[in-house]
C-alpha cells in the first residue's frame, strides 16, 4: 500500500550542512534554530503529515468536496479535523513575524514544513498555503487597521484566505478583468462581478475566509493599469473582532477536475459585497504579486513534494516486485524471478527521479533561504543580491520543478506497470494531481515568458550576472579538488551553456520578439538544470568532506554523479533549441494546423 515518509535526513543535510542555517544567528529569528530545534521540528512535522495528513490523501481524492444548495461547500471526512489540529499546532505561524502572533522563525525552516504538508496532502495543503500567501500580501499592502483587524487570525490560518484573480474570460491576461468596484461614501466598495476557479472560495474548515479580489475601479483605466486589490470578508468583521453578518458574496459551484479533489475549486458570486482597498487604487497588481510569488514557488514545491511521494512508493515497489532474470545472472535464487530493481531500466526511471528529487529540494530551500536573507541580511548589498535572486529564480522554480515533478510522477507510475494504472496503488491519484501545478499559478509557458522577457533584462541583467559570477567563483575555488572535478566541470559546461543561451537571447530576442517567445521553454530548462548542477556542486562538496562517516553521504555523491552524467546532457539539446529562433515555430499559417 502506498505510504509517506518525510525525508528528513535528506532535508537536514540540506539545512544544516549545506546551508547551514545554524550559522546565521545574526539574522533576526535565526538565534534559535540550533540543530535540536530543526530536527525536533522536522520529526514533529513528520509525524503529523504522516499520521494525519497523509491517511487522509487518498479519502479526499475519492470523496471530492460537496456544495449544498445553501451554498455551503463540505470538505472530505476527516478534513475539518486534520485542520484544527493544525491550526492548535501552531505550525501555520512557524515563520510568521511575533508581531502578529508567530514564532518568528525562517522562512527556509518553513518550506521544509510546507514540502511535507504538500507530499502528504496536496489538496490539503493548499488551505493553509494559500492563506499564508494572503496574509503577506495584506502585511505587504493593507493599512494598519486591515493588517490589526485581519492579520493575527489569518497569521494562525484560524480564517483561511484565497486568492481571486481568474474570470471567465480572463485568465493569463489580467488586464481583462471585468469585476467591478464602486466606492462608498464610508470608503468602502461595493464588489460586483464573478471569478471562477478560486481555491478553497468555500469551506467548512474556518468561520470566516478572507478574499483578497482583483477589481477594477469604476471609472479607472483600462487593462492591467486600471486593477486594484480589495479584501472581502465571507462576514464582516466588529470593532471587536466578532463575527458579524454575511458579507454578499458565496460560492455558486464547485467545478469537477481531474486531480486535488479534496480542495474546493470555486465559481465565486460578488453581489455588491463589501470590500476594504488593499494598498494604492489602481496599484492592486504590485501588492497580488507578492502574493503571486508566494504561490509560485508553493506550486514549485507542489511539482517536487509530488514527485517525492511517487518516488518512495516506486523504491518500494522495485524492491518488492519479481518479474524476468537480471541480464547479468541470477541475484535472487530463493525466488522464481529477481525484484526488478536489478534491471537497468528500471534503474534509470528510479535514478531519474532521485536525482532530480534532491537537486530540486536543495535549489528550492536555496532560494527559500534568499527569500531570508532579502528581508533579515544586515547588508544591503546582500538584501540586494537575494532580492534579485528571489525574482530571476522565482519563475524557474515554479515551472521547471513542476514540469519534471510530474515527469517524476508518471516514471514512479510506469515503474509500477499495470498497477501504477490502477487506483490500488496510488500512482494514478498522484499523476492527476501533479498535472495542475503545470497550469495554474501562471502556466509555465508564461512562467518562461517572464523569465526571458522581464527577469533577464531587469536592472540591466543584474541578476543572471550576479549568478553567473557566483558560479565562477564556485568553479575557482575548487578547480584544484580532484574528487570533485566532475562536478565542478559539469557545472563549468552547464554554464557555459546557459551563458551562451543568454547572450543568444540578448541579441535575437530583442530585436524579434518571437525569437525570446520561441526559445524561452528551453532556455528555462537550461537554467533549471544549470541551478541544479550548482546545487549538486554544492552538495558533493559537503558530501565528500563527511565521506565514511555514514552510507548517507556515498549515495550522495553516487547520486550526484548520476545526475552529472545522465541529466547534464540535455543541456546541450535545450541549447541548440534556443538558437533555433521563431522561424521553425512561426512557419506555417495559423489554418494549416
Ligand atoms: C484547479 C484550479 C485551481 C485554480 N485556482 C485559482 C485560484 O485560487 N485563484 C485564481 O485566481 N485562479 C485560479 N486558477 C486559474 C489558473 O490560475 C488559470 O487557469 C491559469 O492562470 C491559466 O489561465 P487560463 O486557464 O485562462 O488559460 P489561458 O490564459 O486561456 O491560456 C491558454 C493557453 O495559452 C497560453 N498562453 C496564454 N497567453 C499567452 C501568452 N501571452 N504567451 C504565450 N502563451 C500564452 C497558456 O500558456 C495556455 O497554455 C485555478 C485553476 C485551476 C484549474
Amino acid at each position: 500500500m502506498p505510504r509517506y515518509d518525510a525525508p528528513i535526513r535528506d532535508m537536514r543535510f540540506i539545512l544544516q550542512e549545506v546551508l547551514q542555517i545554524q550559522n546565521y544567528s545574526n539574522l533576526p529569528g535565526f538565534e534559535e534554530v540550533t540543530p535540536d530545534l530543526v530536527s525536533a521540528i522536522l520529526e514533529e512535522g513528520g509525524k503529523f503529515a504522516k499520521e494525519v495528513l497523509y491517511p487522509l490523501n487518498a479519502v479526499g481524492d475519492r470523496q471530492g468536496c460537496v456544495r449544498s444548495d445553501d451554498a455551503s461547500v463540505k470538505t472530505p471526512d476527516g478534513f475539518p479535523d486534520a485542520y484544527k489540529q493544525l491550526v492548535e499546532g501552531g505550525w501555520p505561524l512557524l515563520s510568521v513575524d511575533p508581531e502578529m502572533g508567530g514564532q518568528g522563525l525562517p522562512h527556509v525552516v518553513n518550506i521544509a514544513w510546507t514540502e511535507m504538508v504538500s507530499s502528504a496532502n496536496m489538496a490539503f495543503g493548499m488551505y493553509p498555503g494559500l492563506t499564508h500567501g494572503a496574509f503577506q500580501a495584506l502585511m505587504a499592502g493593507g493599512s494598519d487597521e486591515l493588517k490589526a483587524k485581519y492579520g493575527p487570525k489569518m497569521a494562525s490560518a484560524e480564517w483561511a484566505g484565497t486568492m481571486n484573480l481568474t474570470e471567465p474570460q480572463c485568465g493569463t491576461d489580467l488586464g481583462l478583468i471585468k469585476t467591478k468596484a464602486v466606492p462608498q461614501p464610508d470608503g468602502t466598495y461595493k464588489i460586483t462581478g464573478q471569478k471562477i476557479w478560486i481555491s478553497g472560495g468555500e469551506q467548512d474548515l474556518t468561520e470566516n475566509i478572507i478574499h483578497l479580489v482583483l477589481a477594477r475601479i469604476e471609472g479607472g483605466p483600462e487593462g492591467i493599469k486600471g486593477i486594484s486589490l480589495f479584501l472581502v470578508p465571507k462576514y464582516m468583521v466588529g470593532e471587536d473582532g466578532s463575527i458579524g453578518e454575511r458579507n454578499a458574496c458565496s460560492c455558486g459551484g464547485l467545478e469537477e477536475k481531474m486531480g486535488i479533489h479534496g480542495n474546493a475549486t470555486c465559481v465565486m458570486n460578488y453581489d455588491g459585497a463589501t470590500g476594504f482597498l488593499v494598498g494604492e487604487e489602481h496599484k492592486g497588481m504590485r501588492t497580488m504579486f507578492v502574493m503571486m510569488n508566494e504561490a509560485r514557488l508553493g506550486v514549485g514545491l507542489q511539482g517536487l513534494s509530488q514527485a517525492e511521494l511517487a518516488y518512495q512508493n516506486a523504491a518500494d515497489f522495485a524492491r518488492d516486485r519479481v518479474q524476468g532474470r537480471s541480464l547479468t545472472g541470477v541475484k535472487s535464487p530463493d525466488q522464481p524471478a529477481d525484484p526488478i530493481i536489478v534491471h537497468p531500466d528500471v534503474r534509470r526511471m528510479l535514478m531519474d527521479q532521485k536525482a532530480f528529487i534532491e537537486g530540486a529540494r536543495c535549489f528550492t530551500y536555496w532560494t527559500a533561504f534568499q527569500a531570508d536573507l532579502q528581508h533579515k541580511a544586515p547588508e544591503e548589498g546582500v538584501r540586494e543580491k537575494s532580492s534579485d535572486y528571489m525574482a530571476l529564480l522565482t519563475p524557474v522554480v515554479k515551472a521547471y520543478l513542476t514540469h519534471k515533478g510530474y515527469e517524476c510522477a508518471n516514471w514512479a507510475l510506469q515503474l509500477h506497470g499495470g498497477s501504477g494504472f490502477t487506483r490500488e496503488w496510488g500512482m494514478e491519484q498522484i499523476v492527476r494531481d501533479c498535472r495542475i501545478t503545470t497550469i495554474y499559478e501562471g502556466t509555465n509557458g508564461v512562467q518562461a515568458l517572464d523569465l526571458v522577457g522581464r527577469k533577464l533584462a531587469a536592472n540591466g541583467g543584474r541578476a543572471v550576472f550576479s549568478f553567473f559570477s557566483d558560479v565562477d567563483e564556485f568553479v575557482a575555488a575548487n578547480e584544484g579538488n580532484e574528487e570533485l572535478a566532475l562536478f565542478v566541470e559539469g557545472l563549468q559546461s552547464i554554464k557555459a551553456e546557459l551563458q551562451e543561451g543568454t547572450m543568444w537571447l540578448m541579441q535575437n530576442g530583442m530585436s524579434d520578439f518571437n525569437n525570446a517567445g520561441a526559445s524561452s521553454h528551453d532556455y528555462l530548462h537550461l537554467f533549471g538544470l544549470t541551478a541544479l548542477a550548482y546545487m549538486w556542486a554544492q552538495m558533493a562538496k559537503v558530501a565528500l568532506e563527511s565521506k565514511g562517516k555514514e552510507p548517507f553521504y556515498e549515495q550522495k555523491l553516487a547520486t550526484g554523479r548520476y545526475f552529472v552524467e545522465r541529466l547534464l546532457p540535455d543541456g546541450a539539446a535545450h541549447l541548440a533549441k534556443v538558437k533555433t529562433g521563431a522561424a521553425p515555430l512561426m512557419d506555417l499559417e495559423a489554418d494549416a494546423f
